[in-house]
């Protein structure tokens, strides 16, 4: 089975028909970058900066990111990297910085709320991204945005330490991209003014399947209750999909849905073009991109999504097995 997927690392990532897919890795260690080789991965989708600060015992300072960022990007090689400034709060506690008095810590004060609430950390770690990326291209996503005003707040940040840079005679990407995670509901109904100020969206299922079920994500009793294949949540994406292309934002998908093959499918199948996923992942799914009719599962899929309110798990499970996906 391994072996199966070592030799498609090097096969295009494209459908029967064509349709080319950018297939993307999440990564949050220095050593998690090296399945980019192994996997021959387009990119890393998703970096959470998070994790190496999980590991330490006090927050690292410029010089500690500047070099860790840098590294990262070494490794990627040109590859592209979406680093997400700080996630932390919610299901991922710093000892040295976060909320610890919040009755729901998902939806307390997590992720950019903290960086706006504290800008110097934020800028602190724009600062490291900037030196990091050293004139190489740069893409900054913000976590958690559930405002265009965050957005906006969080960019300014961003400008104030570009401008630093450039009045130090730093070096400043030669391409940033500036995009948002859409996990938080409420952004599906900000898209038309979100989208002027955004290169790219990506979607984490993770957290949006939690907020759009009120169902903690982490709670066991709760696991696999409600089913991220049910017509609530590929509606809701596939109205995100349907605004976002016209207005030539990028759209990816880096919630551990898009790393399991029938969820995946759908997600093709209602018009994302671009998945990120744990390395693990991408063997399997590109097996299932590569033996993909997408016209045909879009089509099935457009009529899925009027049919009544039923979990739809077992009818793709069907499609696939029907088609020898
Ligand atoms: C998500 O919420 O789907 C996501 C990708 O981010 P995280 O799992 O780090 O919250
Ligand atoms: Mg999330």
């Amino acid at each position: 089975r391994r072996r199966k997927y070592m030799a498609l690392r090097d096969l295009p990532s494209a459908t029967r028909d064509q349709a080319r897919i950018s297939l993307n890795m999440n990564a949050g260690l220095l050593i998690d970058m090296q399945h980019l080789d192994e996997t021959g991965a387009d990119g890393v989708g998703l970096y959470r900066t998070e994790i190496p600060f999980m590991v330490r015992s006090e927050f690292p300072d410029v010089d500690a990111q500047t070099w860790l960022y840098s590294r990262v990007l070494d490794v990627a090689d040109g590859r592209p990297v979406t680093f997400r400034t700080l996630d932390v709060g919610g299901d991922k506690v710093l000892p040295y910085v976060g909320a610890f008095g919040d009755d729901n810590p998902a939806m307390g004060w997590r992720a950019i709320r903290i960086g706006l609430d504290r800008p110097a950390m934020l800028r602190r770690q724009l600062r490291a991204l900037i030196q990091g990326a050293s004139g190489r291209p740069l893409s900054v996503m913000f976590p958690m945005i559930a405002e265009v005003s965050e957005l906006l707040s969080a960019r300014r940040l961003l400008d104030l330490e570009l401008e630093r840079a450039k009045r130090r005679g730093q070096p400043v990407p030669e391409r940033l991209r500036v995009g948002v995670m859409f996990e938080v509901p409420a952004l599906a109904w900000q898209l038309d003014s979100l989208l002027p100020h955004v290169d790219f969206i990506s979607v984490g299922t993770n957290d949006l399947l939690q907020f759009l079920y009120a169902a903690d994500r982490g709670n066991t009793r709760l696991a696999g209750r409600y089913d991220s294949l049910s017509p609530p949540l590929l509606r809701l994406l596939h109205f995100v999909v349907e605004k976002v292309r016209p207005a030539g934002v990028e759209l990816s998908v880096c919630g551990e849905m898009a790393g399991r093959p029938v969820e995946a499918l759908a997600l093709l199948a209602i018009g994302v073009r671009a998945l990120s996923m744990s390395p693990g992942a991408i063997g399997p799914v590109k097996a299932m991109i590569r033996s993909l009719d997408l016209n045909e599962a879009t089509g099935f899929m457009n009529a899925a999504l009027t049919q009544p309110d039923r979990p739809m798990r077992e009818t793709l499970r069907l499609f696939a097995a029907d088609h020898s996906i």
